[in-house]
């Protein structure tokens, strides 16, 4: 049976970060809007997974500071209608090797960045960051900077701000409806859901490492890959050990990418532990649907010898291993990818896509321009590295 509903404005596919965030940016602008999420809201086992994400300004590339800059207004916003704090400064430490380049970005470059932008930041040595911060054994050469501003996002807290957002403003938040086809042709906007079709005018795409699935049919193939990251918690030896939010820039290892990154006690944690993570690029998937959903034990092992070697406040056995899944563009210096489809036609007047990236800090600027593309068609952000053409 084909069930025809009126049509919306806007339907979002996907309800991560993103898509909530693309719900309660349009539904707060007036648009009729419908998100539909295939699994549960919250869960854990996509890009928006886990407990925190690092919240940094700096990038090396300097539209994208200037991206991170105007969504925190956005932030602000949002953490006064849900009455909590969802991102809490408790600095952002970058050290290693200042001119390797990696999907994180350059160190050197985006202290450039800092300063072009007059944002405070502190340029340190080894033996500083060592005597400041607790690391141990780092290599002499290595130098970096610790921008104050910085620090962590509380993951759950945003999401569940954002669906009470959207929900608020109106949005037809609908979970286990998972979408099979977006067809959009002179009359609108088809989405097949299930034995169910939902009409809207537009589409935005924010299905996170799924995306492809449902770009493919309409011709576009996004340079993206799609891995499966590690990550754990280690345990302080001492009660009252806390680290900044930080990323280890290091030179490639024989079989990984040798990128570490970490963050300090959770403020909005009951417990102590202290997350430590990997960022390999390695294995990607050809589906995300075959993600194993456990971490590999190799990258485990990487971690824990790296915490042992370099972290001696902390006991250096993982803990709450756990894996999270996400598409980077291949091309690390395009950041994102978010704008219509490229072309001209239905598919590109009224398909949206927004994925790829580290794209947390940026869900609530993000849906803020998805909502003006479906509105007006434009953006009064610069997205012009982002966009699919
Ligand atoms: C380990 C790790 C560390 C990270 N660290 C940072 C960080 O420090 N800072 C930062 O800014 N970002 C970080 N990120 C990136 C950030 O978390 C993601 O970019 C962001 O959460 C992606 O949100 P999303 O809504 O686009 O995608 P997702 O959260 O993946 O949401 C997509 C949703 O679409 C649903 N879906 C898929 N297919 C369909 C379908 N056909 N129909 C309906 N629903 C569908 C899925 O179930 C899912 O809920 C990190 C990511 C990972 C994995």
């Amino acid at each position: 049976m084909t069930g025809h509903k009126r049509p919306f404005d806007l339907a979002v596919v996907g309800g991560g970060a993103l898509g909530l965030s693309c719900a309660w940016r349009a539904a707060a602008a007036g648009l009729s809007v419908v998100l539909l999420e295939e699994r549960r809201f919250f869960h854990d086992d996509a890009g928006s997974g886990g407990a925190e994400r690092q919240w940094r300004l700096q990038y090396s590339e300097e539209d994208l500071t200037r991206l991170v800059l105007a969504s925190i207004p956005l932030w602000r916003e949002l953490e006064t209608a849900s009455g909590r704090r969802l991102i809490h400064e408790t600095g952002s430490l970058w050290f290693g090797e200042i001119a390797e380049s990696t999907n994180e970005g350059h160190i050197a470059d985006a202290a450039g960045v800092l300063e072009k932008c007059s944002i405070p930041y502190e340029w340190m040595g080894a033996a500083e960051i060592e005597r400041r911060f607790g690391f141990r054994d780092l290599p002499v050469h290595y130098e970096g900077f610790h921008q104050p501003d910085g620090g962590v996002i509380d993951v759950k807290g945003t999401l569940f701000a954002l669906y009470a957002q959207a929900r608020a403003a109106g949005a037809d938040l609908r979970d286990g409806s998972r979408v099979l086809a977006v067809e959009p042709d002179e009359e609108g906007v088809r989405i097949r859901v299930g034995e169910e079709t939902v009409e809207a005018e537009k589409v935005v795409i924010s299905a996170g490492a799924f995306t492809g699935e449902l770009l493919q049919p309409l011709g576009l193939s996004l340079d993206v890959e799609i891995f499966e990251m590690a990550t754990a918690y280690f345990r302080p030896r001492t009660a009252g050990t806390d680290f900044p939010s930080w990323f280890a820039f290091q030179k490639p290892a024989e079989a990984d990418s040798n990128l570490f990154y970490g963050f300090g006690v959770s403020p909005w944690s009951p417990n102590s532990l202290i997350r430590v993570a990997p960022d390999f690029e390695v294995h990607p998937l050809r589906d995300a649907r075959d993600a194993a959903g456990t971490p590999r034990v190799t990258d485990l092992e990487r971690v824990a010898e790296w915490v042992g070697r370099h972290l001696p406040a902390l006991e250096p056995e993982p803990l709450n291993p756990s894996s999270c899944l996400i598409a980077l563009p291949a091309d690390h210096d395009r950041g994102f990818y978010l704008g219509p489809l490229p072309g001209t036609g239905p598919a590109a007047e009224r398909v949206i896509v927004c994925n790829a990236g580290w794209m947390f800090k940026f869900a609530p600027l993000f849906g803020e321009i998805c909502g003006q593309l479906v509105a007006t068609g434009r953006t009064e952000y610069d997205i012009a590295r982002l966009t699919l053409g």
